[in-house]
């Protein structure tokens, strides 16, 4: 027996969430059990246990976008019975079963092994949001976006992918300005690494077709208007990374600074990255981020808070990481 938080809905269309007691015959199909240790809450994660939105394909299901656990059945490839694993992503707690549960089954190609360095603790501290982030730093990378370019802008700066972000960014010397609508976190800002804070205002005007320019590139987890408006403040050939939709879906920009400043607008999405790129930002991830900085930025909680803390981070109240113990 083990237990998991399953969100269910009823006849009357009614979706709820609990703490449930499941045993083995429940799990879903798949070629590899994991004995799992934490699981997180992220943007998506929230959004799926208080139905916000309609993240959740089919019912009952077990939400939680990553886990860090051990493999206790079956594994392949890398991912042997007790190899120390992370999923992050491909569906999980969307179509398939996900992390929130001290047992998972799931396919064997979904697993990445962690790093040495990395404990799940940490994996999970990271979790699909410091992964999006690092994918976010390889797109600015891939497009010659470098520390001597310039300032580098992070939206959403005091949540999950902006706090990762703006701490990767900094320890590789970027400078790194941080947009945040809790000007309160400043300090918390500061320590990750930010050199400015700009409060979310200052960007949330019309967009102009182009602005002064400001920055050489940007991790933005926001969209909308504030998207619009970074890109029109990007400098000559920078590039954005576009990841998130915290503000909304909408883009209200226009071509200009695709065309007369070679503007890259870089679209990330983590959930669908094929396995080696997957090593690649686990093996960055390990020696770009620093262990002191992460722990900062991570509150862990038992199982039986998750979705208290889901609320509260759509509510955006909620700072950084939150890693679910699902054993406490
Ligand atoms: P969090 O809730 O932890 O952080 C979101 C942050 O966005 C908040 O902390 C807040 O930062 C800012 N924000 C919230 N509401 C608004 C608003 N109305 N206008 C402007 N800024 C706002 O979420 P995550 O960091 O986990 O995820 C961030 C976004 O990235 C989400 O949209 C999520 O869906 C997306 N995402 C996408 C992935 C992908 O693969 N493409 C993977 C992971 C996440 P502050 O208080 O500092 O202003």
């Amino acid at each position: 027996m083990f237990n998991a938080l399953v969100v269910d809905k009823d006849s009357e269309g009614t979706v709820s969430a609990q703490i449930t007691e499941l045993d083995d015959s429940q799990l879903p199909e798949g070629d590899t059990t994991i004995a799992v240790e934490y699981s997180t809450i992220n943007y998506k994660d929230g959004l799926a246990i208080a139905n916000r939105s309609p993240i959740i394909r089919n019912f009952p299901m077990v939400p939680g976008i990553d886990l860090s656990g051990t493999v206790s059945a079956g594994g392949g490839g890398d991912c042997g019975v007790g190899t120390r694993v992370t999923v992050n992503g491909w569906g999980i707690g969307e179509q398939h079963w996900g992390g929130l549960t001290q047992t998972a089954r799931m396919t064997s190609q979904w697993l990445v092994p962690l790093p040495d360095s990395v404990t799940t603790l940490q994996a999970a501290a990271i979790g699909t949001a410091g992964f999006t982030s690092m994918l976010c730093v390889l797109a600015l990378e891939a497009h010659d976006v470098v520390p001597s370019s310039g300032p580098i802008v992070v939206t959403g700066a005091a949540g999950g992918v902006g706090s990762v972000a703006v701490a990767i960014l900094a320890k590789l010397g970027y400078e790194v300005h941080a947009v945040t609508g809790r000007p309160n976190e400043a300090d918390y800002l500061r320590a990750l690494g930010a050199s400015e804070i700009i409060p979310r205002n200052e960007l949330n005007g019309d967009p102009r077709p182009l602005g002064k320019t400001r920055w050489a590139g940007g991790v933005d987890a926001v969209g909308s208007r504030i998207l619009a408006n970074i890109l029109s403040m990007t400098k000559d050939n920078g590039c954005i990374a576009a990841c998130g939709l915290a503000q909304g879906m909408d883009l209200p920009a226009s071509v200009a600074p695709f065309i007369l400043r070679g503007v890259t607008l870089a679209g990330v999405n983590s959930v669908t990255v094929p396995y080696e790129r997957r090593l690649v930002a686990w093996q960055r991830l390990a020696t770009d981020l620093d262990p002191a900085k992460l722990d900062a930025m991570t509150t862990v909680v038992p199982m039986r808070d998750a979705i208290r803390v889901a609320h509260e981070l759509l509510d955006g109240t909620v700072r950084g990481r939150v890693v679910v113990d699902v054993n406490a």
